[in-house]
């Protein structure tokens, strides 16, 4: 199969932690297409008092996944908005094999293409303990070693916060559902040859440039399949 040139439709697959968010704002800004990130259209519905948003907020609480059907029907009603028309940025769909059929068949054509960050775990451990998420612009942000004092958002000022599937026992079971669930997905990508693989450990910028480059060489038709950055920390 050629790949399409120029893809403006992307997944980005990795673990929580990872660096998702943060290559999909990039991305967005880059290619003027928005980012849908499934966890905050999760939040929207439970935002809205609801017998859906309650059943929404109780398995986010605990890290399990929200229903097959449940996810792809919110994403799909969301890919009808018209900012997704010229392409879009998925974070955090699809998770599951079912998801990425479903996938499939609502959003048609020109295929998804797959940017899978690879981190080890116990980087991703704490990378999750030192997140904080802006509670005005949602931008995530760390509070880590460098920056402890950092108590505020970097881009508005507004407080940040920790989310609440952040904490220990929650991160470990958000890691282990994913574990159990990439493989396939990936598997699901790379036979369709629509998989870039990513070393998302290296520093977000030097993540970002890979991003660019893998993309570039899949528009012009080559095969970008388990690509990785060489790692500089
Ligand atoms: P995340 O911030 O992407 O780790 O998502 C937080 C939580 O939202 C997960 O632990 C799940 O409960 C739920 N969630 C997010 N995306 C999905 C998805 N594609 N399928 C099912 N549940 C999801």
């Amino acid at each position: 199969m050629k790949p399409p040139s120029a893809p403006s439709r992307f997944v980005l697959v990795g673990p929580p932690g990872a660096g998702k968010g943060t290559q999909a704002a990039w991305m967005s800004s880059r290619l003027g297409i928005p980012t849908i990130s499934s966890s905050e259209t999760l939040r929207r519905a439970v935002s809205i008092d609801s017998p859906l948003g309650r059943t929404v907020k109780s398995l986010m609480s605990t890290g399990e996944l929200v229903s097959d059907d449940v996810m792809n029907e919110l994403i799909r009603q969301r890919l009808t908005e018209a900012d997704a028309a010229a392409g879009f940025v998925l974070d955090g769909f699809p998770r599951t094999v079912a998801q990425a059929e479903a996938l499939d068949r609502f959003a048609g054509e020109p295929p998804i293409v797959v940017v899978a960050l690879h981190v080890p775990e116990a980087e991703i451990e704490q990378r999750l303990a030192s997140r904080r998420v802006c509670g005005r612009c949602r931008t995530p942000q760390s509070v880590s070693s460098q920056n402890s004092g950092q108590r505020n958002c970097a881009y508005c000022g507004a407080t940040l916060e920790q989310r609440d599937d952040d904490d220990e026992s929650t991160i470990k079971r958000r890691l282990f559902v994913y574990r159990n669930r990439v493989g396939p997905l990936l598997d699901y990508y790379k036979r369709r040859s629509r998989l870039i693989t990513i070393d998302g450990s290296a520093a977000p910028h030097e993540v970002s440039a890979a991003v660019a480059r893998q993309i570039a060489l899949y528009g012009a038709g080559q095969t970008v399949t388990d690509v990785r950055t060489p790692r500089r920390r």
